[in-house]
């Protein structure tokens, strides 16, 4: 076997530098730390043209906090960084009239308080996870057209980072440039241009929610009578209101509404992701709500809008042996259950422990002919990228379907009565919060290895005893008095961005 230097050298493209992307980034350089004589030269590319989020919050589920600490990312769990309430509940449900407590959420498993949810302004945990990753090996601008992949023989002369077996992969961008690696992680978010390479049919559709969503200084509610302590969801006639602070003395508002609902009214029609929405018009949703989202929702200085999307299941993420996905460019659940940061943070740890489990059992040809050294090439990385699959796909394609599923069976309470029902009947998603994406790892490391352990993990998270519990118990914890008025009022959207 002949092999010069240059194979110990992996290059790796990220294509986007979301989440997702500076996620895997940060996983790849713990992996070339763990793996001496291996060389990982990681690059990523992102349309932007300056390295910042959308000004709007986000919430880390236990699953995510957990997977940021093993990343290393400690600075981001830090207190100053986000906000964790008084009551210590992942959610606090309101009625959206009375404003009383009718349900909450609480955690099974999650005894440490640093992983109990957390909600950020986008921005600071995305300047958090930059801090890990060196900058030089951000390139801004880039935006990514499509991918070409060449087989051993075709790539020749062609040139990535030399580690691949021979065979390359090349993003090509708008601007006309190219970049070629041996492996290429798309992470460039729901609308993905390397997902519609390899997956041209796939489709996006509205859910049938727009957010609209706003952050600001926690100055400008101070003085707001009976606000709540920790994060709130109010559930409506129609929709919901979220409101929490966020780390660093921020505030975030956001709304919904189904411009299907509103024809000829301000705000109907499709919004651009992100653009400027009409701070009126949100108000107008809220007025009649109670005098706290009300207050709220007045004192908004300014919001943007999020028309909702998801799509479809994907069958593969894994692609010409040497192209994976990560984050919403892998499944496109929308905003649903504020789950994506999570789910992307989870993904790049499944990567690495894939990546390193396939690398650790075949070592690089050190050039010192002993016909006993392996390559790592095509063949491993399709193997390190099923390993990811199957340990992620099954678990994400559940929320995508019931996602689907809830649009599709979306029942609006005609009375007060079915709304708390509703309220208090909502699904459990600790499968989802408290997801253990390194016990599920391990069995399907286990299956691979023939020894068919593999149960349904999250169907054995939701066995566990309920989270759900109604508003005596939630009153009794956090001393909330609930409200003795009831209104006639529907609801629906079990699906959420908080
Ligand atoms: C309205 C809304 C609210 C949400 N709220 C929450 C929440 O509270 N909690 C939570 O966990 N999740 C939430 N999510 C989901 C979460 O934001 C995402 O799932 C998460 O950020 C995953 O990020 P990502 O890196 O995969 O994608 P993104 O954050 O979209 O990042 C993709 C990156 O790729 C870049 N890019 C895109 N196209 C190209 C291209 N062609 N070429 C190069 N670069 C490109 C983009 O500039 C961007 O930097 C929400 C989502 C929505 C829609």
């Amino acid at each position: 076997m002949s092999n010069d230097d240059t194979r110990k050298e992996i290059k790796v493209l990220i294509a986007g530098a979301g989440i997702a992307g500076l996620s895997t980034a940060i996983a790849l350089g713990r992996l070339a730390t763990d793996t001496p004589g291996l060389h990982f030269d990681v690059q990523l590319y992102d349309k932007a043209t300056e390295l910042r989020e959308i000004g709007a919050s986000i919430a880390l589920s236990p699953n995510g906090l957990r997977t940021l600490e093993r990343l290393g990312v400690d600075d981001a769990l830090a207190d100053d960084v986000s906000y964790r309430g008084p009551a210590a509940l992942p959610m606090i449900y309101h009625h959206w009239k009375t404003n009383e407590v009718v349900s909450a959420d609480r955690f099974v498993d999650v005894p440490d308080r640093k992983h109990q949810t957390a909600r950020f302004h986008r921005g600071h945990l995305h300047s958090t996870l930059l801090g890990h990753v060196p900058r030089e090996t951000i390139h801004l601008r880039k935006a990514v057209e499509s991918v070409v992949v060449r087989d051993d023989d075709a790539a020749n002369g062609v040139g990535g980072g030399g580690g691949g077996g021979g065979g390359t992969v090349t993003l090509l961008f708008q601007d006309g440039t190219s970049a070629t690696g041996d492996v290429l992680i798309g992470a460039d978010g729901l609308r993905s241009k390397v997902r519609r390479t390899f997956v041209p049919g796939h489709t996006l559709h509205h859910t049938g929610r727009t957010w609209i969503r706003s952050t600001f200084d926690a100055s400008l509610i101070r003085d707001i009578p009976n606000l709540p302590a920790d994060s709130a969801h109010w559930w409506g006639p129609r929709y919901t209101f979220f409101a929490s602070r966020l780390g660093r003395n921020m505030y975030t508002t956001v709304g919904n509404y189904d411009p299907e609902d509103l024809p000829g009214r301000r705000g109907h029609g499709e919004f651009r992701w992100d653009q400027e929405g009409d701070v009126n018009f949100f108000r107008d949703l809220y007025a009649d709500w109670n005098p706290v989202v009300k207050a709220l929702a007045d004192a908004t200085p300014h919001v943007r809008m999020y028309p909702n999307l998801a799509g479809e299941p994907l069958e593969s993420w894994v692609f010409e042996k040497r192209v994976t996905l990560v984050g919403d460019a892998a499944h496109t659940h929308g905003g649903a259950h504020a789950a994506g940061g999570s789910l992307a943070l989870d993904d790049a740890w499944a990567l690495y422990l894939s990546l390193k489990h396939v690398l650790s059992s075949s070592t690089i040809d050190d050039d010192d002919d002993d016909e006993s050294d392996k390559t790592f090439g095509s063949e491993e990385f399709e193997r390190a990228f099923t390993l990811y699959e199957n340990t992620r796909r099954p678990h994400t394609t559940r929320l995508v379907e019931s996602v689907l599923a809830t649009k599709a069976a979306a029942v609006v309470p005609s009375t007060d009565e079915e709304l708390r029902e509703k309220m208090n009947n909502r699904p459990n998603m600790t499968w989802l919060t408290e997801h253990d994406v390194e016990a599920t790892f391990a069995k399907v490391l286990e299956n691979e290895m023939g020894n068919n352990v593999v149960e349904d993990d999250d169907a054995r998270q939701v066995e566990r005893e309920s989270v759900i519990f109604d508003i005596r118990e939630a009153t009794t914890i956090m001393g909330i008095p609930g409200s003795e008025s009831v209104l006639d009022t529907t609801t629906e959207s079990a699906v959420m961005v908080k």
